[in-house]
């Protein structure tokens, strides 16, 4: 089975708060361990910005799922693929804490000052994840 990797954007709805991001983080770790699915969900005020990768049959499920969720909308698909390796293999579902080297990575990917995966270009999009892949595996070791 080909290992694929989802990337997509999508907007918060109005009045989604921590509590609600808490439990889609938890779901999601719970789920996707079971089904060998690892990922990143980074987000702000405005914006999500998920990976997962995975078995093809897992992540597009997964991912049909996430795109029915009201909690969020305009689901945008900003790259979709095999590849050779995972990016976030130790991570069920990552999250990526607003910290001054995560800013600055992200910073260095976006166009204009705020985070807005929209405005990103698939390239970027993935070094910025190679990027905070690299950057969360440092924080664990
Ligand atoms: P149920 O929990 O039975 O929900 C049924 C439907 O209601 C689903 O369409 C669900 O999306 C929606 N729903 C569930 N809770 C709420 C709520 N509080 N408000 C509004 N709608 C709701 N799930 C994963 O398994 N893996 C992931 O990586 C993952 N990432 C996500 C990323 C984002 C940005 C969002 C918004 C959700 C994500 N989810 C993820 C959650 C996913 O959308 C489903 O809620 C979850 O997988 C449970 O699915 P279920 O069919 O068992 O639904």
């Amino acid at each position: 089975m080909p290992l694929t990797r989802i990337v997509y954007c999508s907007e918060l709805t109005e009045n989604i708060g921590s509590d609600e991001i808490a439990d889609i983080l938890q779901v999601s770790r719970e789920n996707n361990a079971k089904q060998a699915v690892s990922g990143v969900l980074l987000f702000n005020t405005h914006y999500f910005l998920q990976c997962l990768e995975g078995s093809r049959a897992a992540v597009n499920g997964i991912y049909c799922r996430i795109c029915c969720d009201q909690r969020h909308h305009n689901a945008q698909l900003l790259t979709y693929g095999e590849v050779s390796q995972r990016l976030f293999s130790a991570w069920s579902m990552a999250y990526v804490p607003w910290t001054e080297a995560t800013r600055t990575r992200i910073a260095q990917y976006s166009i204009g000052t705020e985070f807005n995966p929209y405005q990103m270009s698939a390239e970027s999009v993935v070094k910025l994840l190679e990027e905070l892949a690299r950057l969360l595996l440092k924080d664990a070791g």
